[in-house]
């Protein structure tokens, strides 16, 4: 990823430009993890961009920032920008593009997210940003207070960055989260649900609950139910424990797996007809916020004569010929009888047991 980013910085250099590689990936780069996405700040202007870039661009509609695939990995160039008053707790009400980096730095959110590598790999590191990577701290470029009431959804960057690299907010961030915190009430659910997804997904999630309780923005986030989740294990089954679907934007298939998690926590979780209607994934979450370890149920769930309906050795067409009637609505019946048989092992999952009990209930 690194010599991939230096050469896209040599050609943006080759045309006349400045630019650097910023923020996330040289943290995670000098904290040794790996990075997911590299960002990259430049005078050159959007245009320039894509124009070097043309065939890479992907489309975008935020302006002054342009992703580039190059080699599988994703670049965000950003025109060095200089941002005026904030509206909304959470955008600029005009961006001016500008040609120098140290101003551009400035807009940034932390201190240990302002660092460059230049063209040549070198760490440029006008704010000392290093230091709060090696003390593990978090502060803000600037007033903290300003920061957060300028745009409220860096108080959720601030605890899940605390979160997933495990560093401590300095004195005056955590006050001035406590001042600001009414201001998330302004950001859409869809921002905070993206920072909450990544606190919820960290392997410190625990941490990063405990502290966004101790802060209080269980009550700004409309999570009143956060302190009594118990089961971190799995990202949907924290949300089934927050209850807040009516408000946090969630996806169709999501919405599905909730409704049924719902379900499946009212019934037994090692029945095997509820282990087959509602599948492992469902039954191993649920049952695990009763307190029945995944293990149990997994092996269980293995032990099922059947998984799904295509598992019975007949099919729809092979049972109505043996009946001598055309296939019909009847045939769903049918099934479900099958299926009730086979998983209370009354009736074995064999074509001659089959044929028998077919023969003596429906002939
Ligand atoms: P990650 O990619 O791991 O989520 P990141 O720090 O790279 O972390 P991005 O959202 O990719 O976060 O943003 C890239 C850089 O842009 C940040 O490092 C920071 O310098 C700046 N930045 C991002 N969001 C904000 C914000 N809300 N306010 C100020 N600066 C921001
Ligand atoms: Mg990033």
């Amino acid at each position: 990823m690194f010599e991939v980013a230096l050469r896209l910085l040599e050609k943006l250099e080759n045309h006349g430009f400045r630019a650097y590689v910023v923020g996330g990936f040289v943290r995670d780069y000098l904290m040794e993890v790996e990075s997911n996405d590299i960002d990259i700040c430049t005078n050159a202007k959007p245009k320039d961009i894509r124009s070097i870039f043309k065939g890479s661009c992907l489309p975008s509609e935020d302006y002054g920032s342009i992703t580039v695939i190059l080699k599988h990995i994703r670049f965000e160039i950003t025109t060095f920008r200089r941002e005026s008053s904030y509206i909304d707790y959470r955008r600029p009400e005009h961006i001016e593009f500008i040609d120098d980096l140290e101003e551009d730095l400035k807009r940034r959110d932390f201190l240990m997210n302002t660092l460059c590598i230049d063209r040549t790999g070198n760490i440029i590191d006008i704010f000392h940003g290093k230091e709060d990577i090696d003390g593990h701290l978090i502060r803000t470029v600037g007033d903290s207070y300003q920061k957060f009431s300028e745009d409220a959804l860096r108080i959720l960057r601030a605890v899940r960055f605390a979160t997933t690299l495990q560093f401590h907010l300095s004195d005056e961030v955590y006050e001035a989260i406590l001042r600001a915190k009414t201001f998330l009430k302004k950001i859409s659910y869809q921002r905070k649900r993206e920072e909450l997804d990544k606190i919820f997904t960290s392997v410190h999630v625990k941490n990063g609950v405990s502290l966004l309780l101790k802060l209080g923005l269980d009550e700004e986030l409309e999570l009143p139910r956060l302190k009594y989740v118990s089961n971190f294990d799995d990202l949907i089954g924290i949300w089934v424990q927050l209850d807040v679907q009516e408000i946090y934007p969630f996806t169709n298939n999501e919405k599905e797996l909730i409704t049924k998690i719902n379900e499946a926590l009212l019934v037994d979780n090692l029945n095997p007809r509820v282990l087959y209607t509602y599948g492992l994934y469902v039954n191993s979450i649920a049952g695990n916020m009763k307190g029945i370890s995944k293990r149990e149920i997994t092996s269980r769930y293995n032990r099922l004569p059947i998984k799904c309906r295509m598992d019975i050795v007949f099919d729809g067409e092979e049972i109505s010929s043996l009946l001598g009637r055309k296939p019909g609505p009847y045939l769903k019946d049918i099934f479900k009888d099958l299926e009730t048989q086979i998983l209370s092992l009354k009736l074995k999952n064999e074509k001659d047991d089959l044929m028998t009990y077919l023969k003596k209930m429906y002939l």
